[in-house]
């Protein structure tokens, strides 16, 4: 298929046929190969443009086959809404990997997401709040990962989240592979950028 041409393995492939995707997006067929090739990355794409798959994809296949002790991957999201969202496509691309996908959010009981993260995350889809409370309580640990993606980064500067994502990079291992979403790029997007991600390839469609 025209994914397997951007470098996409046969189980991703397969799930996007069954799932009715018949060629890649703008925004899937520029970010998937920087990313794949291990690249920090901005892209400026809205919702719509299926930028979810363009990281979610090449996430997927950066973590399969391997396995950890603590999650792998960490998207971060502004909303409980998105994270379930960004969770379902996830579950969907790898139905035929072997990942385990945990989203975390606020206005649900954190018991429950705690018992859940008991039987072990390769990739978490969390609100900064609710990650934060869990790390805080040593529930969750961001020692292994090797990928975070900021999606929707700004909306998360909308909504006030900046000190959070800041602390929640600041947790990550050296080398962490970083990636940056945002609908609208910004002057406080650019600084982010600068602070946060290593020499990034930009993505505009
Ligand atoms: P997003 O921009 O991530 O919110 O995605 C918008 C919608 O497009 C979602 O419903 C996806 O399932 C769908 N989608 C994403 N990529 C493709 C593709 N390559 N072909 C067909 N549909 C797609």
């Amino acid at each position: 298929s025209s994914f397997d041409s951007l470098g996409l393995i046969e189980p991703l492939c397969q799930a996007l046929a069954e799932l009715g995707y018949r060629s890649p997006t703008a925004v899937q067929r520029e970010a998937i190969p920087l990313i794949l090739a291990g690249q920090d990355l901005v892209a400026e794409a809205q919702t719509g443009t299926g930028k979810t798959a363009a990281f979610a994809l090449p996430l997927l296949q950066r973590l399969a086959g391997g396995s950890a002790a603590a999650p792998r991957a960490l998207i971060l999201v502004p909303t409980r809404e998105l994270a379930q969202q960004v969770s379902q496509s996830l579950q969907a691309y790898g139905r035929y990997l072997v990942l385990r996908t945990q989203a975390l959010f606020g206005g649900s009981r954190t018991e429950a997401q705690v018992r859940k993260l008991e039987h072990g995350a390769d990739i978490l889809v969390a609100t900064p709040g609710r990650l934060l409370d869990l790390i805080g309580r040593d529930v969750v640990s961001l020692a292994q990962l090797q990928l975070l993606v900021l999606d929707e980064a700004d909306r998360m500067l909308d909504l006030g989240f900046i000190a959070d994502m800041k602390r929640i990079c600041e947790l990550r291992p050296q080398g962490c592979q970083t990636l940056l979403f945002s609908a609208t790029l910004s002057g406080a997007i650019d600084s982010l950028t600068a602070e946060l991600l290593k020499r990034p390839r930009w993505v505009r469609v």
